[in-house]
């Protein structure tokens, strides 16, 4: 048996990030970006008001006020997405919207709530200025955002909407990012039957198939499904074989020490497959200090990393967390690979013995500027009913004891349903 931290390390090693693919912006959402990105303008290109109003010569509005307003002759009305064909001189302005670029000899604009449009007379147009403007004010200057030759995004960064907009301001619709990993998943064991049945006769319905593809999309990657494999090592073998042109495979069950346990078996075979190239380690380890979790195969077979996941759904789902999915993102191109973990007071004790970490379904709460951490009823490997009200996982530590309430704890978020709740958090 070897520790967590120990059975990562092995993991990562093997793992390296895939190959690049060109994508058009609006598939890029969650995704590592494969290249630096320049700027091929600046942003904004040109000086621009910051308001609708009146360009001025700041200098021709010293003193203005409400009592004693400037008044000064308007001589054009420039929109958003025009450039002003004149030029302000003394005691002139043009009217101005919010994006148009800065008229030639105008270097301040005074917002519209600042002043009063005069009745026309005859062709003369006029505005009172009731405020002082200062040079810059209310105008945006050119590059102020971003400079032309700036990198405004780098290699590794994840997008998000904020990245799609950056991409979409530097006029690239398409950019390379790393492969989205696909990845294989079998479940095993002669009593699965497909999800539209009913339980009889000693079956259960296959439902790590399901979470583990949900958990793989979690990530990102994409699920392949191989359906279930009975308990035989040819149909073990044969199955995983056509998994292999995933670029990961994952199992979940047969690894622990039952007669019909084979995984263990068919990695350590498949590694060394004359037939599959020997391209592989066959199985690295099985067995890792934690609770749930502990029957884990690791193998490589055929250049590609292979998870052998417990069968209890439990285990399957805690174990997939904490080594598939930082897998997973290292294939993905990601930086950052692992949870999170937070502090919080445990509201409850929690029996524990030395020599395994143990991962503890339980609800997180803020109060008064605090984390809570609850652990729920329920910690058996195979009740998903508690996984289903958990948000995340304590975690306590290999050589940890009994823990008393009020101990501070780590805790690992689970997903994003730490993010909502069912009002503003305001
Ligand atoms: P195993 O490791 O194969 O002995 O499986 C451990 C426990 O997990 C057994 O009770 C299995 O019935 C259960 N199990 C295994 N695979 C699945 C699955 N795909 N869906 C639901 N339960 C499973
Ligand atoms: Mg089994």
């Amino acid at each position: 048996m070897i520790s967590v931290e120990a059975a990562l390390e092995i993991i990562l090693s093997e793992i390296k990030p895939l190959g690049m693919e060109r994508v058009n912006i609006l598939s890029t959402m969650g995704r590592v970006l494969g290249e630096d990105i320049v700027a091929d303008t600046d942003n904004p290109p040109w000086d621009n008001s910051a308001m609708d109003g009146y360009a001025v010569r700041a200098v021709d509005t010293k003193d203005a006020s409400k009592d004693q307003p400037v008044t000064l002759q308007i001589i054009e009305d420039l929109p958003a997405g025009y450039v002003a064909k004149k030029s302000v001189k003394r005691g002139q302005t043009i009217r101005i919207m919010t994006g148009a670029p800065m008229p030639k000899g105008a270097d301040a604009v005074i917002m519209v709530e600042e002043t009063e449009r005069q009745e026309a007379r005859g062709k003369r147009q006029e505005v009172k200025v009731f405020k002082e403007a200062k040079v810059g004010d209310n105008v945006r200057k050119a590059g102020e955002d971003f400079k032309k030759g700036d990198i405004v995004l780098r290699k590794g960064m994840t997008i998000r909407p904020a990245e799609i907009g950056m991409l979409a301001a530097v006029g690239k619709p398409n950019v390379y990012l790393y492969q989205r990993p696909r990845i294989a998943v079998l479940s095993t064991g002669d009593e699965l039957i497909e999800i539209e049945e009913t339980p009889m006769n000693g079956k259960i319905r296959n439902s790590n198939s399901y979470a583990i593809a949900a958990q793989i999309k979690a990530c990102g990657a994409t699920p392949i499904q191989l359906g279930i494999a009975g308990d035989t090592k040819k149909d073990l073998m044969e199955k995983l074989e056509f998994g292999l042109t995933a670029d990961c495979v994952v199992s979940s069950g047969g690894v622990s020490v039952g007669d019909f346990d084979f995984v263990k078996d068919v990695l350590k075979q498949m590694g060394s497959d004359p037939r599959l190239g020997h391209a592989g380690t066959g199985m690295r380890f099985w067995k890792v200090a934690m609770k749930p979790g502990k029957p884990l195969a690791f193998g490589v077979i055929a250049n590609k990393p292979a998870f052998g996941l417990p069968g209890n759904p439990i285990s399957s789902m805690v174990a997939f967390e904490q080594f598939v999915r930082p897998a997973i993102l290292k294939m993905m191109g990601k930086k950052d690979i692992f949870k999170r973990a937070f502090d919080a007071l445990l509201t409850k004790p929690v029996k524990k013995k030395m020599g395994r970490i143990h991962f503890v379904r339980a609800v997180l709460e803020q109060k008064d500027g605090r984390f809570y951490a609850t652990p729920l009823e329920g910690q058996g490997s195979g009740i998903l009913s508690s996984m289903v009200k958990a948000n995340c996982l304590i975690i306590l530590s290999e050589d940890a004891k009994d823990v008393e309430k009020d101990s501070k704890v780590k805790v690992q978020p689970m997903d994003e349903s730490l993010l909502y709740q069912d009002k503003p958090g305001y």
